[in-house]
C-alpha cells in the first residue's frame, strides 16, 4: 500500500515537473535542451519542506527557512542557461540555500563549489545531495563574497543573492574566458547582470529585472 502510494506521488511530481518545463520555461525563452532536461529531472520537491511539496513546481519562489527563499523555477533555469555549460566546467555558486540550484548545476557541469553563510542551510543542502546521490558538489560555510580562491579560477560563477555591486574577488576568480551571473542593485529590487571575461577584458550586460534576498558579507551588504 505504501509502495503504491509512493509511486503514485512520484508520478504526480514527474507530471508537475514536465508541466513546469512546458508552461513556465519554454514559453519564456529557456531553450537549451540540456537545461530543460535537467529542470525536468531534478526533483525540486525534495529540496523544500514537506508542507510545501505540493507547491514545489509552482511559478514562484518559496521560503526555505532563515528568512531565505528558493528562487522561482524560471529564474533558476534562466541563470543556468546564461552560464552556457557544456559539461566540463568547474562552477562556483554563492548562496547554496536549499541546494536546488546547486543540483541543477551539478547535472550540467563537472563539479560545483558552493558557499553558504548559514550553517543550517548548508547542512540541509548536504542531506539532500546525499539522499539524491549527487556526488560532484563541494560545499562550505563561509562569506561567499570572498569567493573560494583555493579551487579557482572558475569557468562559471553564479550568485543567488543580491548585493550592491559585483564583488571584486569573484571577478578575480573568474577564468578567462569565463562567465558570471549575478543580481545587483538595491535591496528587494535588482538587475540580473551577466559578466563576461575574455582576453583580459571584463564586460557586463543587463539581462532582466529580478528580486533576490540580500547578499551579506564583506563585498555585499553589511547585514
Ligand atoms: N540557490 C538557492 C537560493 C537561496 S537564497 C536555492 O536554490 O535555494 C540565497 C542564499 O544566499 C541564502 O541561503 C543566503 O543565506 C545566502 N547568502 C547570502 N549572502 C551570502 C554570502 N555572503 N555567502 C554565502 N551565502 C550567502
Amino acid at each position: 500500500m505504501t509502495v503504491l502510494f509512493a509511486s503514485t506521488a512520484t508520478h504526480a511530481y514527474e507530471k508537475a515537473r514536465a508541466r513546469m518545463v512546458r508552461e513556465q520555461l519554454e514559453p519564456r525563452g529557456v531553450t537549451d535542451p540540456a537545461v530543460l532536461a535537467a529542470m525536468n529531472r531534478v526533483p525540486r520537491h525534495c529540496f523544500v519542506d514537506d508542507a510545501l511539496c505540493s507547491q514545489a513546481y509552482g511559478d514562484f519562489s518559496l521560503p526555505i527557512g532563515e528568512g531565505q527563499t528558493i528562487s522561482q523555477p524560471y529564474v533558476v533555469a534562466l541563470m543556468t542557461q546564461l552560464l552556457g555549460l557544456a559539461g566540463t566546467e568547474r562552477v562556483l555558486e554563492i548562496g547554496t540555500g536549499c541546494g536546488y540550484q546547486t543540483a541543477v548545476l551539478a547535472a550540467l557541469c563537472e563539479r560545483v563549489y558552493t558557499v553558504e553563510r548559514i550553517k543550517s542551510l548548508h547542512a540541509r543542502a548536504r542531506r539532500a545531495f546525499d539522499k539524491l546521490h549527487i556526488f560532484n558538489v563541494t560545499g562550505k560555510i563561509d562569506d561567499g563574497t570572498l569567493g573560494w580562491p583555493e579551487h579557482g579560477p572558475y569557468d562559471a560563477i553564479i550568485v543567488t543573492a543580491a548585493g550592491p555591486s559585483v564583488p571584486e574577488p569573484l571577478v578575480a576568480q573568474l577564468a578567462d574566458p569565463g562567465v558570471m551571473v549575478i543580481p545587483v542593485g538595491e535591496r528587494g529590487n535588482q538587475k540580473l547582470v551577466m559578466v563576461r571575461k575574455q582576453d583580459g577584458e571584463v564586460a557586463e550586460r543587463f539581462v532582466e529585472d529580478v528580486k533576490f534576498v540580500s547578499l551579506i558579507g564583506d563585498h555585499g551588504w553589511q547585514v
